[in-house]
C-alpha cells in the first residue's frame, strides 16, 4: 500500500517568533531554514518582508543557498481596501522577496471583516480574490484563511465564500487557520470535511490546516484534519509560538510517520535527526529544553522505578511506545536508592559491569551513602557516570583545585552597584594556575575563572555552556544540619548532561558540580589529562 504524503509547512521563523522571549537574529533564521531545509520539511515561512528589514534581508540571503526541494515561503495580507492590489505596498513587498511560494492571510469571519478591517462583506471577498489573483501571477499561492473555525461557526455561507474567493483566485492550497486555538478535533475535522465539499469544483485545490494550542489540542487537531483530507500541516518546530504556542510539528511528523497508518512526511525520510532539529532550535531561540516534551524530550524515554527499569531490560515495548532511536532521542534510566540494582546495570552498561555483582554492590552501596547526604542523581547523570568511575577506578582527574575565594556585594549602597569576583588556583599537569574573573553573581564567577584557567589546556571546553542552575535546600532528617543541593545542567552541540553537588555552602556545593561537569565533558571526549 502507498502512503499519502502529507506537506509540512514550517513557520518557526514567522509565526514561532511570535513567542514569548524568542528573538531571531538574521543568521538565526538563516541556519533555522538550513536545518529545517536538511531535515527535508516542504515549507520554510521565512517571515513578513513588509515588516522588517530583517525579513527582507532574509528573503535576499536565503537565495544563496541550496535548500534541496524545500521552498521557502513570504508570508502577508491580502491588499487594503481601496487600493489596487498592483499598486498595494504589502503585495510588492510580497512580490520583491522573490520566493516560489507566497502565503497570503485573508478574513474570514465577517464580523472581523465589518468590525476589525472596517470593510464591507463584499469588499473583504474582492481584497481575498484580486490579492491572490495579482500573486498568483507571481508564485504558488498558499491561502491562509484566518480564523475559519470561529467564521465558519459564525457564518459558514460567507466563511466558505471567502475560500471559493481564493480559489477563484488560483490559490493552490487552503490553509485553515484555528487561530484562537479554541476548536475541538470533532469540530475540526467536520469544518475541515465541509470546506472540502464545498470546494469539489476547484479539483486542483489542497487543504492545510494550521492550529494554535490553547487548549492543548494543536496536535490531535491537526491530526483530525489530515484524517478528512487536508494534505499540508503548518507548525513550528517544538510548538513554539504566541501565546500557549502552534502545533508541534515534531510530534505531528513522528505521529503521522510512526504512529498512524497510510501516510508520510519528509519524503519518506528518517526522522532521526528530530531529537538534534529540536534541541538546536530551542537553543538559538534561547530557550530552555521542554524534558517531558513527547518523542524528543530529555524525560521522553527515561525510566525511574526499579520494576519499570527491570522490565524494560527484558522487553523494551511494555514501557515504551516507540523504540527512541526512531526519532534519535535514547532511553535513559533514572538512579536512586529505591531503583535497585537494575538500575544501576542499566545505566553502567557502557562501563560494562552487568555480570560484576561486586561492582554493582559497591556502587549501589556509594549511592545509597550519597544519597543518605542529600545527593540525588535523577538529575545528575553527568555526576553518576564519574562515580562509577570512581568506583571502578578509572576516573582520571584532569585538574585538581587547590583554593578558591569568591567575593560578592555592593560597591555603593547607594547605588545599588552589585559585583562578584572569583579567585581561583588550581593545578593542571605540574603547573599551578591561578586566575582571577568577574561574573554575574558569585557562581558565575567562579565558573568563568574555572573555564578560563582550564581553556589553554582544553581548548574541548570551548563548545559547553551552563543551561540551568538550581539550588535546592536539603533536610536529610538524622540530626544532621539542613544543607544546599545545587544542580547544573550543561550542554555541547551534542548532548546535556546534569551534576550535582551538597554542601552546607552554597559556593562549596556550587563549585563541586562545575567541577563535575567539567570533568564529564573531559571524560567522554577521551582528553588525556595535561601533563
Ligand atoms: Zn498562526
Amino acid at each position: 500500500m502507498t502512503s499519502k504524503p502529507i506537506q509540512i509547512y514550517d513557520t518557526t521563523l514567522r509565526d514561532g517568533s511570535q513567542g514569548e522571549g524568542v528573538s531571531f537574529s538574521l543568521n538565526d533564521k538563516l541556519q533555522i531554514a538550513l536545518r529545517l531545509a536538511e531535515t527535508g520539511v516542504d515549507f520554510i515561512e521565512g517571515g513578513y518582508p513588509l515588516s522588517n528589514e530583517k525579513d527582507v534581508a532574509f528573503f535576499q540571503e536565503i537565495q544563496e543557498h541550496d535548500l534541496g526541494d524545500t521552498q521557502v515561503c513570504a508570508f502577508g495580507m491580502t491588499r487594503r481596501r481601496g487600493v489596487e492590489a498592483a499598486q498595494d505596498p504589502g503585495m510588492k513587498a510580497l512580490v520583491a522577496a522573490r520566493t516560489p511560494v507566497i502565503t497570503v492571510v485573508g478574513k474570514t469571519w465577517d464580523y472581523h471583516a465589518t468590525e476589525v478591517l472596517r470593510v464591507s462583506l463584499e469588499e473583504n471577498l474582492a481584497m481575498i480574490g484580486e490579492s491572490v489573483q495579482f500573486l498568483a501571477g507571481h508564485a504558488a499561492v498558499i491561502y491562509d484563511a484566518e480564523h475559519f473555525f470561529d467564521g465558519y461557526r459564525a457564518n459558514p455561507e460567507y466563511a466558505l465564500q471567502t475560500l471559493r474567493a481564493a480559489a477563484s483566485g488560483g490559490a493552490a492550497v487552503m490553509s485553515l487557520c484555528d487561530t484562537n486555538g479554541g476548536s475541538l478535533p470533532e469540530q475540526i475535522a467536520e469544518i475541515t470535511s465541509a470546506a472540502i465539499d464545498s470546494l469539489r469544483d476547484y479539483p486542483g485545490v489542497t487543504f492545510g490546516i494550521h492550529c494554535h494550542n490553547d487548549s492543548e489540542l494543536a496536535v490531535a487537531n491537526s491530526l483530525a484534519a489530515v484524517d478528512v483530507g487536508a494534505t499540508q500541516v503548518q507548525g513550528t518546530i517544538n510548538g513554539i509560538g504566541e501565546r500557549c504556542g502552534n502545533a508541534d510539528l515534531i510530534s505531528v511528523m513522528a505521529n503521522l510517520a510512526l504512529k498512524k497508518k497510510g501516510y508520510s512526511v519528509l519524503g519518506g525520510r528518517s526522522l532521526q535527526p528530530l531529537t538534534e532539529l529540536s534541541r538546536f532550535v530551542y537553543e538559538t531561540a534561547n530557550l530552555q529544553w521542554r524534558g517531558g516534551q513527547p518523542f524528543v524530550g530529555q524525560s521522553a524515554f527515561a525510566h525511574k522505578g526499579g520494576m519499570h527499569v527491570h522490565a524494560i531490560n527484558k522487553a523494551a515495548s511494555t514501557y515504551e511506545h516507540i523504540d527512541p532511536a526512531l526519532v534519535g532521542n535514547e532511553r535513559r534510566i533514572l538512579v536512586s536508592e529505591l531503583s535497585g540494582r537494575s538500575n544501576i546495570v542499566a545505566v553502567a552498561n557502557k562501563h560494562s559491569i552487568e555480570d560484576d555483582r561486586e561492582i554493582q554492590d559497591k556502587i549501589l552501596a556509594e549511592v545509597v551513602r550519597l544519597e543518605n547526604q542529600g545527593f540525588q542523581f535523577e538529575n545528575a547523570g553527568g555526576s553518576f557516570d564519574l562515580l562509577i568511575k570512581r568506583v571502578l577506578g578509572t576516573f582520571t582527574p584532569h585538574f585538581s583545585p587547590i583554593k578558591y575565594r569568591v567575593v560578592a556585594g555592593e560597591t555603593s549602597a547607594d547605588e545599588k552597584d552589585v559585583y562578584a569576583e572569583a579567585i581561583l588556583k588550581i593545578r593542571v599537569g605540574d603547573q599551578d594556575c591561578f586566575n582571577a574573573a568577574e561574573g554575574h553573581g558569585p557562581v558565575n564567577a567562579l565558573d568563568t575563572a574555572l573555564r578560563e584557567t582550564l581553556l589553554p589546556s582544553y581548548p574541548q571546553l570551548r563548545d559547553m555552556r551552563l543551561v540551568d542552575y538550581k539550588v535546592r535546600v536539603v533536610d536529610n532528617g538524622a540530626g544532621t544540619a539542613a544543607g544546599t543541593r545545587v544542580n547544573i545542567e550543561s550542554a555541547d552541540h551534542h548532548e546535556s548532561w546534569g551534576t550535582i553537588g551538597v554542601s552546607d555552602n552554597i559556593i562549596e556545593a556550587s563549585f563541586q558540580a562545575l567541577i563535575d561537569s567539567v570533568e564529564y565533558k573531559l571524560h567522554k571526549e577521551n582528553v588525556t589529562p595535561a601533563t
